[in-house]
């Protein structure tokens, strides 16, 4: 587990230590950003730290302040070790796996699902290649899109994390794939079904068919 720390950088607090910050229900909080829609609730630190080490930016505080606790991004976030544990990666998606199947309506559970599966594609790296245009991405550029949708399923195939997903882009290609513009077929993107539409989504599929996937 890596101690996780920012500094204050302005007011009458600065240079001061900010750890993360424990709510009243015994939680912490990764997110992606300040908007309390996006929170993740962790148990413990040592959850926190691998939803950190996969971009999550987390809620901090330091009590000697006096202040109220705070959203700190990801790249103002301090961790004595940076590299991932895949180990960890890959317990926390089994049980949270199971998890987000017991509680269909938790979108943090998803959410949490959905952080933890684009770290362990990543291995480790900030950036990422996209499956379906191949070009190179930051990971918060990246989503973990399912290759079957999730709700199809077997508890096996949720649970088999290196074929279950793969890592498309936010520039175009996760949206063409969700909406079933394009599709996969034998490692090759194809179009599937373009709906009689929509010209935009004809010509960005169209760039990407063809291409051999990753
Ligand atoms: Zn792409």
């Amino acid at each position: 587990m890596s101690q996780i720390h920012a500094i204050i950088t302005r007011g009458p607090h600065k240079g001061k230590p900010l750890y993360p910050h424990k709510h009243q229900d015994d939680k912490y909080v990764a997110s992606s950003s300040r908007y309390e829609e996006d929170y993740i609730r962790v148990d413990n630190l040592e959850e926190l730290s691998v939803l950190v080490q996969a971009g999550c930016g987390a809620r901090m505080s330091n009590r000697e302040t006096g202040n109220a606790a705070s959203y700190i991004t990801n790249a103002k976030l301090r961790l004595e070790d940076n590299a991932p544990n895949t180990a960890s990666v890959e317990r926390l998606l089994d049980s949270i796996t199971d998890e987000t199947d017991l509680d269909r309506d938790s979108k943090g559970k998803s959410r949490k699902e959905q952080s933890l599966l684009r770290a362990y594609l990543l291995r480790g790296s900030n950036v990422g290649h996209c499956v379906i245009c191949r070009h190179e991405f930051p990971f918060e550029m990246l989503v973990a899109a399912h290759l079957k949708k999730r709700s199809e399923c077997t508890v096996v195939e949720k649970k088999d994390f290196k074929y279950v997903a793969a890592l498309m882009c936010k520039t175009g290609c996760d949206d063409l794939y969700e909406n079933g513009y394009i599709s996969v077929d034998n490692g090759m993107v194809v179009k599937t079904d373009w709906k009689g539409c929509s010209h935009g989504a004809a010509i960005r599929g169209n760039l990407q068919c063809g291409r051999k996937r990753r």
